[in-house]
């Protein structure tokens, strides 16, 4: 049986498409759990909000948002929240969907969800994003808290948004509640190592993929798509192991230097103004970032980047996916016929999500852990998902993305199964 839901018509590479067929990979190999696969295929729950503002100018805009709780089965709902213009209810879907089989995968006490907010957040001054942060915050506070669903960042979102989500969810249940998201701002409950957390895990599980390969660091040529806090910080993790960072692209365009762009410059220029305007490398047309001569390729941006067409083309050995459902299943396929290793979403960037339960742990606990304990908990978490990861591919021939669904859906469904049904 597969799932039809109405309200929505996925295609073959859209994000919910893309993960529909990725679980239609792992079925094989859930044994009886495959009885309960359909529940995969469907969220529990999906809420559309109107967050209408009155704007600097005095005029009223309306915005679309959305929070959706993939699956509540294995605990609270955990997931970031998107500003993006091109939003929708389908994106938020898959993104909720990967959340329930990431925080499985590195074995995390919570489900999958996930929300966005149909907005350019550089159109807004920063008390409309304020505004717009609060309202919605406000409309979603029927179904996220401490216990329900815990948001977090994600695109354009960052410690200024939740700490402004935090204070409103506050204001309306009458007591500071640090713990309904996490990624705030330090003295607010926040927790060290959570900004570098993700690119963290993306460089540690890339370094073990790196070794199992043969493929030393050193020396080794690195081409980043999506230069926030994803790109940028595992860029300059790769750098401090003798990587070379030759092409970084970003909103405002390409750059490339095969002998490595100089990091301590193009980061802060970045943050500023974006990394085209560059002088220690060349500006190249974006289509041919995907031509650069690299060994290693970390797609952090958005969904279904790396396209069929370009996955025949990159010169990689390497795929380590930043960003969250940036490969679709034809281009999974052709990397793999080509001998080019993926490290899949779902583990490679479980690093944000990792700390964000370190936050939450250390808010109820109102205990707070030193980076350095925080540092290796996070490696030690994301090695032993890893392995077990490659472990479960050795075992089956089966790709590691097919590998993290399969040790992440068992989890969930023998949750499911065991919880059993209400009524
Ligand atoms: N937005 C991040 C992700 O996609 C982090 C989510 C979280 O910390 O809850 O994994």
């Amino acid at each position: 049986m597969s799932a039809d839901l109405s309200y929505v018509q996925p295609t073959a590479d859209s994000p919910w498409g893309t993960y529909l067929s990725q679980v239609d990979r792992v079925v094989p190999y859930l044994g009886e759990l495959a009885r309960w696969a359909e529940t995969l295929k469907r969220p529990k729950r999906a809420l559309i909000v109107d967050v209408p503002i009155e704007m600097d100018d005095g005029s009223i805009a309306h915005f679309e948002g959305f929070r959706v709780q993939h699956s509540l089965s294995r605990g609270p709902g955990k997931g970031g929240v998107r500003f993006h213009p091109d939003v929708t209810l389908e994106e938020v879907m898959a993104l909720s969907a990967w959340m329930t089989v990431k925080t499985a995968a590195v074995n995390l006490p919570y489900g999958g969800a996930k929300g966005g907010i149909r907005v350019d957040p550089k159109r807004l001054s920063q008390k409309e994003l304020e505004k717009v942060t609060r309202r919605y915050t406000s409309e979603i506070g029927i179904i996220i808290g401490p216990q329900q669903d815990i948001p977090a960042p994600d695109v354009n979102t960052n410690a200024q948004v939740m700490a402004w989500m935090m204070d409103t969810y506050s204001m309306n249940v009458g007591g500071t509640a640090t713990g309904v998201v996490t990624g705030k701002p330090l003295h607010l409950g926040g927790s060290l190592g959570r900004v570098k957390a993700t690119g963290r895990g993306v460089f540690v599980t890339g370094r073990e993929a790196a070794r199992r390969l043969g493929l030393n660091l050193r020396g080794a040529r690195i081409a980043v798509q999506g230069f926030g806090n994803v790109g940028s910080v595992a860029a300059e993790l790769f750098a401090e192991a003798g990587a070379k960072i030759v092409a970084v692209q970003d909103h405002t365009g390409t750059v490339v230097n095969p002998n490595g762009l100089d990091l301590k410059a193009l980061v802060p220029l970045s943050r500023t103004e974006g990394v085209v305007g560059f002088r220690g490398g060349d500006v190249v047309a974006n289509e041919s970032f995907w031509d650069v001569p690299c060994d290693i390729l970390i797609p952090a941006a958005l969904e279904g980047q790396l396209s069929a067409e370009r996955a025949k083309r990159t010169q990689a050995k390497l795929v380590l996916e930043g960003a969250n459902g940036p490969t679709g299943p034809a281009a999974d396929d052709i990397l793999a016929d080509r001998g080019i290793l993926v490290v899949p979403d779902v583990i490679c960037n479980a690093g944000g999500v990792t700390v964000s339960y370190f936050e939450w742990v250390q808010d109820f606990s109102s205990f707070f852990w030193d980076e350095d304990e925080i540092n290796q908990r996070l490696d030690r978490i994301m090695m032993n998902a890893l392995n077990h990861i490659w472990d479960t591919a050795d075992r089956h021939r089966i790709t590691l993305r097919t590998a993290t669904f399969a040790v992440a859906c068992e989890r969930i469904l023998m949750a499911r199964q065991e919880r059993g049904l209400y009524p």
